[in-house]
């Protein structure tokens, strides 16, 4: 703990020392990744706290995450400032509703809904709509987005024309579900998740003793990651600073990836033009990550076209050289795991410690591939932001509906028809609702649908691997497979998402599965959206302080069809690239390892390589073909034909 207040301020720079030393009035950061905002605001707090200018208990943090929360908490403490709020929005919320509920409405706060979905359905049904799985999920994802924006059901078709969304349903009847759906709440007396927000926000603008009370407590705001915050969050926020101004807000807007919530950077970018009298201080000094990795994020966001892009800010980063990042290119998926597992066992033999690297990618289903190279390979893990892949409760579920049906066998109407293990097994999840098509949108609804698109491919691949298994033979496997993975970890090596990775940072940052498709997201369609993508990528590469490796792999599985492409947002970038469109890296490209060099495979792995294809997949999307004029074409019919013809020529020279 700091001897004195003043001490609190060693260890912040000239324009971070402004930050804390402004306690009064609005104060605005805005600053890159790795510029020290973080740590720039708890500094601030604890020495408010210390110098006696501010009372703990008055001040209410936000975060981002609870994990956030708790480390700002834990980092106060260290700084010796105890007692002060730090907590998400929606956690402080869920407090304050609690509290105040039996005051402004009578009686406990309702129970907080658990099957959604299921609530869903019955609207539907009420509306006599009958809607399978994947249509309930979409629908169920589309309320959740008006509700974070504020959109009353009577209001949805006209924020739906001017927002031009992909609403799942006819605007008209998908309002009249989402209506009825909010009656049965109320007749249930529960609430859902974004109905924290809005009863809150509700109860604060009504009740003015409430919200006298609430702002008698809290008398000092401070908000991170404030790019990324709703405008249900802005609502509330307002209601809590009301008409004082000691709110000091930190952001950056090249980080804002959570537009699909309602999120928008306008909030951060147009701060001053709320509060003219604010102190707005730029922090560009990086003291994160080497110039290498620096220079790479640079380069990413000169890239970067739109709003967010207009006020991105140089970063100069203050350490010492580091290693280059690397740049690999594989065959596929398993040797891109399976080599990535590698070198993290060789850096943890070198001394980094396992809780210091990180493997990110862009869905959670991706991680299914890694954990288990990385059980293979001895190192421990965690996963954030998801359950364990085999803990995951759709794939709890899918593996009993699994476990049934290979008791059945082959009495089972169900399985009629479907020949190969594949089909079966989809046969299988479809009785779970799950179709090869999905969901549209993203957020939960698709990341579950993506852990059983990840169980079908790991059919797939099991039936390549042994021709004629049986469904039981790939249950064993399923089985072995989990208990593997469920071995106890200590601190292990992070896998996670990159929209769960905001904020951290690790000492070696592994970005896998840079391909199109997945960076940017298929179902990125607008310029907008593709940005966001490239965002995401910028706060990917920002996490990491020496190490960064960029990795992606031209075929699902083995001996499958290289017809992937690397993002394209390391055009330019990546070494051997040329900009925009261009092929990249003919030849043994500089700098780009071709991956394919193979140490200590695993068995598992080599066995797989050393099998003959059995299937021919399409060559754009790598789904299985079983349609004669489209294994001649290599290629699905609603597949376009996108693939570079040279680009593909050259990749079975050399794979050849
Ligand atoms: P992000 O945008 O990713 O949230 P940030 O701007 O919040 O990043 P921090 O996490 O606060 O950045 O800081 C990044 C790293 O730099 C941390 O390890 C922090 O301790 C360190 N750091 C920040 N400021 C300084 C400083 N003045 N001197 C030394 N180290 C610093
Ligand atoms: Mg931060």
């Amino acid at each position: 703990v700091p001897e004195t207040p003043d001490a609190v301020l060693d260890g912040l720079d000239p324009e971070q020392r402004e930050v804390a030393l402004a306690l009064h009035g609005p104060v605005c950061v805005l600053a890159g990744a790795g510029t020290g905002k973080t740590r720039a605001i708890t500094h601030r707090i604890a020495y408010g706290v210390r110098a006696g200018i501010l009372q703990p208990a008055t001040i209410l943090a936000v975060t981002f995450t609870n994990r956030a929360a708790g480390e700002m908490r834990g980092r106060l403490r260290q700084l010796g400032a105890t007692g002060v709020q730090a907590r998400t929005f929606h956690s402080a919320a869920l407090r304050q509703l609690q509290y105040f509920w039996p005051k402004a409405v009578g009686g406990e706060l309702p129970r907080l809904l658990e099957r959604k979905v299921q609530l869903v359905a019955e609207a539907a049904a009420r509306c006599d709509l009958r809607l399978d799985r994947n249509e309930l999920r979409d629908v169920t994802s589309e309320i959740e987005w008006a509700k974070v924006t504020q959109t009353v059901p009577a209001d949805y078709p006209a924020a739906v024309a001017k927002t031009q969304r992909d609403a799942p349903r006819d605007p008209a009847v998908l309002s009249q579900i989402y209506s009825t759906y909010e009656q049965l709440k109320r007749d249930r007396s529960v609430i859902d998740f974004e109905d924290v927000l809005l009863l809150t926000v509700g109860i604060l603008q009504d009740r003015h003793d409430i919200a006298d009370h609430v702002r008698g407590q809290y008398q000092h705001f401070v908000v991170d990651e404030y790019q990324d915050v709703s405008p249900l969050q802005q609502r509330l926020l307002d209601l809590w600073v009301g008409d004082r101004d000691n709110l000091c807000v930190v952001g950056d807007a090249s980080q804002t990836i959570y537009s699909f919530t309602g999120a928008t950077p306008d909030h951060l970018l147009n701060f001053r033009t709320r509060h003219p009298g604010a102190t707005v201080v730029k922090l560009v000094r990086d003291y994160r990550s080497t110039p290498q990795v620096v220079h790479l994020a640079n380069g990413l966001l000169s890239q970067a076209r739109g709003k967010a892009a207009d006020h991105r800010l140089e970063l100069v980063s203050q350490r010492d050289k580091g290693p280059e990042p690397v740049y690999t290119e594989y065959p596929d998926e398993p040797h891109e795991a399976e080599s990535t597992a590698r070198r993290i066992r060789d850096l943890i033999a070198a001394g980094v410690p396992a809780g210091e690297i990180a493997v990110l990618y862009r869905v959670n289903s991706q991680s299914e591939v890694y954990e288990q190279a990385l059980a293979d390979a001895g190192v421990a893990y965690q996963l954030r932001g998801a359950e364990r892949f085999f803990e995951r409760a759709e794939v709890r579920e899918a593996g009993t509906a699994l476990r049934g049906a290979a008791r059945a066998g082959r009495n089972d109407s169900l399985l009629d028809g479907a020949e190969g293990l594949p089909s079966q097994v989809r046969a299988v999840l479809s009785t779970k609702g799950w179709t090869t098509r999905p969901p549209a949108g993203s957020g939960a609804v698709r990341d579950r649908w993506e852990s059983l698109a990840a169980l079908v491919r790991l059919a797939e691949d099991f039936e390549a691997a042994k021709p004629g298994a049986t469904l039981t033979d790939l249950v064993r496997e399923l089985d072995e497979r989990a208990a593997a993975q469920h071995a106890p970890t200590v601190q292990g090596v992070t896998l996670a998402s990159l929209h769960s990775a905001k904020g951290l940072e690790w000492d070696a940052v592994f970005l896998v599965g840079l391909t199109e498709g997945m960076m940017p997201i298929a179902y990125a369609k607008t310029d907008e959206q593709v940005e966001e993508e490239r965002r995401l990528l910028y706060v990917g590469v920002t996490r990491a302080r020496l190490h960064l490796s960029l990795s992606w792999s031209l075929s699902r599985s083995p001996g499958g069809r290289a017809s992937r492409r690397p993002t394209r947002f390391l055009n330019g970038l990546r070494p051997g690239s040329a900009a925009l469109g261009a092929r990249g890296g003919a030849g043994g490209g500089g700098g780009i390892d071709r991956g394919s060099g193979r140490s200590a495979a695993t068995e598992r792995t080599a066995a797989v390589e050393r099998k003959p294809r059995q299937t021919v997949r399409c060559r754009v999307c790598g789904r299985t073909l079983t349609d004669a004029g489209e294994m001649k074409l290599m290629r699905c019919e609603e597949c376009p034909s996108d693939m570079d013809e040279a680009l593909y020529g050259r990749l079975l020279d050399w794979r050849a």
